[in-house]
């Protein structure tokens, strides 16, 4: 069987446990070969993040260029797009060379530890040119609250805000409950074959750095693998779940997750 190919096009995390770092750990935990277009150099750890810089333009679309005319990809997932130029000139890029390949876009806008990574007038752009190219977009519920101007409060308003992410353009949504209180984590993943949701129980622990990633990497690899949306986003959260469960405890402040399981 032909190995699959995953485009990584995200934020570099020097800490490891997030970003671009997380991303490829993920691939490699799912035997999944990874390539990367990054967008922006973070200098950060669990604590926090120190600096950000992003690249210009030009050289992340040179990458993802680089990448899919020679290898190619079955899948690609997006993260840290720290600007509006970037997200722009990254879906341009993936509109012409491309437009078949399942896209997994995970909307990135603040750190757990409250550093921005997209800057406030990016978030337009992204809703209106990378959402019509996604397969599956995957925010949390602070993310769903700004992406969609809705307030979360129950499982309607979670259901109202999902088809609302589907109205953008994006082809399925999946909305991470991992931010609210309940002893119960819902995942809601509203698609073409309506609405399904995967609960796990919440793991006492602070060492969550990277989840997002993580998840949205785990999906792009089931997608790479061929696996159906909901069977690739139901393997994903059995991995997250686990990778957290087995977390090593580095750090002072939310450590990295465990992807070697
Ligand atoms: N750093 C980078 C480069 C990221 O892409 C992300 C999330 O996508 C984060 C940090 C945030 O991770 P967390 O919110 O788990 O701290």
């Amino acid at each position: 069987m032909k190995t699959p190919r995953l485009l990584i096009i995200a934020g570099s995390d020097s800490s490891g446990g997030a970003g671009i770092q997380a991303d490829i750990k993920t691939a490699s935990a799912f035997g999944v070969y990874a390539m990367t277009a990054i967008t922006a150099i973070t200098a950060q750890n669990t604590k926090g993040v120190t600096a950000v810089q992003a690249m210009p333009p030009e050289l992340v679309r040179e990458q993802i260029i680089a990448c899919l005319s020679d290898i190619g990809a079955d899948a690609i997932k997006t993260g840290m797009l720290a600007n509006a130029a970037i997200v722009k000139v990254v879906a341009e890029t993936l509109r012409e060379y491309a437009p078949h390949i399942p896209l997994v876009v995970d909307p990135v806008m603040v750190a757990t530890s409250g550093a921005a990574l997209l800057e406030a007038d990016a978030e337009k752009a992204v809703i209106d040119e990378l959402f019509p190219l996604a397969t599956i977009v995957t925010p949390n519920l602070p993310e769903t609250e700004r992406l969609t101007g809705m307030t979360l409060t129950d499982r309607k308003s979670i259901r109202a805000a999902a088809d609302a992410l589907r109205h953008m353009g994006a082809k399925a949504a999946l909305i991470k409950g991992g931010h609210g209180t309940e002893a119960t984590i819902t995942d809601t993943l509203v698609w073409e074959h309506g609405e399904d949701s995967f609960g796990f129980p919440r793991l006492d622990t602070r060492h969550t750095h990277g989840t997002g990633c993580t998840l949205a990497s785990a999906i792009g690899c089931g997608i790479a693998k061929g696996y159906p949306l909901g069977v690739a986003v139901a393997k994903a959260r059995e991995y997250v779940q686990a990778a957290i469960a087995s977390a090593p405890g580095f750090g002072e402040g939310h450590g990295p997750l465990n992807h070697m399981v």
